[in-house]
């Protein structure tokens, strides 16, 4: 048997009918790869034999006792019975739904047999009904042991699970090690027959730090960098470098209200030198809300145009668009090219215009939504797609985004969610990144408090005071996860109460409304014929509202940091004072405590990001589900901090001499090859 037995069906196994295939595959266990992969979370002693006086009900144990007598009732629904002792007791094995000739098989009169099973007591008398094991004494090492405990469902129990994993690793084929063994030694991991082996017979598969545990960690992050290390192979592709000096982009500069941060001016630079190489480029910039990351993004628009090509720049939504569109013909006012609008709803005969202007290439900056992408849009020589707020795209989208971009179209993505660096390499190994983290000078701390929901009525008198300053206030209600409408009836409750303290002064926005609906709350909330906005967390990410002062968090402890730090991040954008409340029910834990400290404290969104990581782990994150990359099965990046580290550094150093052959068995093993083959050159 050879590798090829690792990804066969399971079916193939001895013992393996159709029903139980069928449970198997229900559970995901569907080639003998996912056998191996379906770790023990526990183990069942049955190690030692027990005289009955010894036994403790409830427990499961195993004994050694000899068969007196069988009774089998000929009246239905009568279990059977079997009567054994041993020299300190009796106890009856009871069976309920067997037959007859089978269980005289299995407990001849006066032979002793070894039995496990729980123990239980009825009418006085020690009891197994049912037991897991029944064996004669030759076979009493097969049950008397510590047994693995697997995961298991319907239809599949101990005994038959047993069997299958225990072929498997028993005929496991010996795998020529991908690691060379000075690499497993100087870094303490071992080698991968002997780690699956020791997973599933030892207790290294409950301890996520024994070394086999590590082993398989390590394996898993090597699977998922090298699916984003290929990804970026096929992604960075020759282009013929962009030609252009700084002038123009020392004009703009100059004419800003403010100077750009050292951050700004570095991640310019880097984008700059992309521009300049003769790679595509494949860039995201990481900056928290408010970091300035657009004007970066323009100055780059700007080179590029200037270097005879054309641009587009694309945002989730439309009302995001529209102010990006307004902002930029008021800062490239003094160029004389062409820039257009376009979502989904631009007329027909407009659209058209469009279409053929950009076609000519006429159109020198392209503005819009997902609309940009459409078939039909032609563009005459695009050089550059910026994507601003994007957090959702997995590897493949922003494959396939590189693709319709064309050879020599530079991509450059910018998000607002920073994420701790583990969930960096994992998520953008395929990009390079730049990191803003900087604040422009200016900006002032956003004062951010906490307050029991019991006091609420507190805050009217404060937000009576901000809305007669003409300010403007965010409420956020309690996201309730999995269900739009209990979201929808708990904005809408409150929704209700405000708008009595604050008549025509309240908008709600809410999940299950159409885009349409909300683009136009969003804004009369922006053009200030409201004063008041609650909302689920749908606010968008990157819309500037100016004059928001204060937000209000419901429910506060429901959110992650991160999430809390994004939200505090929609206010305090203009020349007032942000403040941000976060009410809470009834007493804070220790951990809400804490948490609520760390945003006091920081107002940097990466460090805030490492610690909600810390304190709610990966899954939890913005950004990370939505990703299109599965999570982790194995590796955890608190726990295996060094583990990403050193797979990182791995995967880098064998960028050169990446030899697919030796990895390949690797990405089958993790369901990578698959994501590889769907990302074109
Ligand atoms: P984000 O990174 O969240 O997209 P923006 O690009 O929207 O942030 O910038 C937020 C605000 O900060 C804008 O009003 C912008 O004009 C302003 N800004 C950008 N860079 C600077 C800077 N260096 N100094 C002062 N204000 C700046
Ligand atoms: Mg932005």
């Amino acid at each position: 048997m050879k590798k090829d037995f690792i990804f066969s069906s399971i079916d193939n196994l001895k013992g393996v009918g159709p029903q139980l295939s069928k449970y198997l595959k229900k559970k995901r266990i569907d080639k003998i790869k996912d056998v191996i992969l379906n770790l023990p979370y526990s183990e069942t002693d049955r190690s030692r034999i027990y005289k009955l006086k010894d036994l403790e009900i409830g427990k499961i144990q195993t004994v050694k006792i000899q068969v007196k007598k069988l009774n089998f009732p000929r009246i239905r629904n009568l279990p059977n019975r079997i009567y054994c002792e041993d020299e300190t007791g009796k106890i009856e094995i009871v069976y309920f739904n067997s037959r007859e000739g089978y269980l005289r098989k299995l407990f001849p009169i006066n032979d002793f047999v070894i039995v496990s099973g729980k123990i239980n007591y009825f009418n006085k008398k020690y009891q197994i009904t049912n037991p897991d094991y029944v064996t004669s004494l030759e076979n009493q090492d097969y049950v008397a042991k510590n047994i693995p405990k697997y995961n298991l469902t319907k239809g599949i129990n101990e005994k038959k699970y047993r069997y299958i994993s225990e072929q498997v690793i028993s005929n496991l084929p010996k795998i020529d090690d991908w690691l060379e063994e000075g690499f497993i030694k100087k870094n303490k991991l071992i080698n991968w027959n002997e780690s699956i082996i020791k997973l599933h017979t030892s207790k290294d598969g409950k301890n996520n730090q024994s070394k086999s545990f590590r082993r398989i960690v390590f394996d898993e992050l090597c699977a998922n960098f090298l699916t984003l290390s290929e990804s970026r192979k096929r992604v960075k592709i020759n282009k013929s470098p962009k030609i252009f000096t700084n002038k123009n982009s020392e004009i703009i500069k100059k004419n800003l209200p403010f100077n750009l941060t050292n951050d700004q001016e570095k991640v310019l630079n880097e984008i700059n030198q992309d521009l300049l190489s003769n790679k595509r480029m494949f860039r995201i910039i990481q900056g928290d809300v408010g970091s300035g990351k657009t004007i970066v993004s323009l100055l780059s628009i700007l080179n590029v145009i200037k270097s005879g090509y054309q641009c587009a720049l694309m945002s989730p939504t439309e009302i995001l668009a529209k102010q990006h569109y307004i902002l930029i013909k008021k800062i490239f006012k003094n160029e004389n090219f062409d820039i257009e609008f376009l979502t989904g709803k631009t007329e027909y005969k407009l659209r058209k215009v469009i279409l053929t202007n950009l076609l000519t290439g006429k159109i020198k900056l392209l503005i819009g939504t997902h609309a940009l992408f459409q078939k039909k849009i032609n563009f005459n020589k695009l050089g550059l797609v910026v994507i601003d707020e994007q957090h959702k795209f997995g590897v493949k989208q922003r494959s396939d985004l590189a693709k319709k971009g064309g050879q020599e179209c530079d991509v450059l993505l910018m998000s607002a969610t920073p994420i701790p660096r583990t969930m960096m390499m994992s998520l953008y190994g395929d990009m390079d990144i730049s990191k803003i983290t900087e604040k422009p000078a200016k900006r002032r701390k956003i004062i951010t408090l906490s307050k029991p929901e019991k006091k609420i009525n507190e805050l009217w008198p404060f937000i009576k005071k901000q809305i007669l300053n003409n300010n403007q206030v965010f409420w956020v209600c309690p996201l309730i996860e999995e269900s739009t409408f209990l979201d929808y009836s708990s904005a809408k409750k409150k929704f209700e109460i405000i708008n009595k303290k604050f008549p025509n002064k309240v908008g709600l926005i809410h999940g299950a409304l159409k885009s349409e609906e909300k683009d136009k709350i969003l804004k009369k909330f922006l053009l200030k014929k409201i004063s008041i906005l609650v909302t689920t967390t749908v606010i968008e990410v990157g819309i500037d509202f100016p004059n928001a002062n204060l937000i209000v968090i419901e429910n506060a402890n429901k959110f992650g940091l991160a999430q809390l730090h994004q939200l505090r991040g929609r206010v305090g954008r203009g020349e007032e004072q942000g403040t941000c409340i976060l009410l809470f029910k009834d007493g804070l834990s220790k951990n809400a405590i804490k948490r609520i400290k760390v945003l006091k404290d920081s107002n940097d969104g990466f460090f805030i990001a490492e610690e909600d990581l810390k304190l709610r782990g990966f899954g939890d994150l913005i950004g990370f589900q939505q990703s299109g990359i599965k999570n982790f099965r194995f590796a955890d990046p608190v726990i295996h901090e060094d583990l990403f580290e050193l797979a990182d550094k791995y995967v880098q150093d064998l960028k050169k001499t990446i030899n697919q052959k030796k990895f390949s068995f690797l990405l089958k093993l993790f369901d990578r090859a698959e994501i590889i083959n769907t990302i074109e050159n």
